[in-house]
């Protein structure tokens, strides 16, 4: 499924790139609920999470090592959430996959 995410890997609407390869882009989220709140999509449409393919945990985990160096980039090491919204209940707005790393701040309890 086509999203917005599609757009902006497509370089059809703009955002704030803080990473990028052949796989995986990374970009800062419109509407930060933390002083760090990027988002770690990959280029390869694929919906959620729970959706992920066993020939696709590879490049999860590659988006995991992105994320880890995001961390140390932006200075959030101490303490940071890599956060996956899964389906409708969790409040999942954009059908992409996509991990929110958030940090910058004391965090608060989850759920
Ligand atoms: P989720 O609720 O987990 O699907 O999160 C989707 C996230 O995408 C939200 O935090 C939005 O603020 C963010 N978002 C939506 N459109 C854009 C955009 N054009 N550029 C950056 N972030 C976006």
């Amino acid at each position: 499924m086509t999203t917005i995410f599609t757009k902006i890997i497509n370089g059809e609407i703009p955002a704030d790139k803080v990473f990028e390869n052949d796989r995986i882009l990374a970009f800062k989220d419109i509407n930060p609920v933390a002083p760090v709140h990027l988002l770690n999509i990959p280029k390869k449409e694929i919906t959620e999470l729970q959706s992920v393919a066993k020939e696709d945990l590879g490049l999860v985990a590659e988006m995991i090592e992105v994320a880890q160096n995001l961390a140390k980039e932006f200075d959030v090491e101490n303490g940071y959430r890599l956060i996956a919204n899964n389906g409708p209940l969790s409040g999942q707005e954009v059908l992409h996959l996509h991990f929110h790393l958030i940090g910058g701040k004391q965090l608060g309890s989850l759920g």
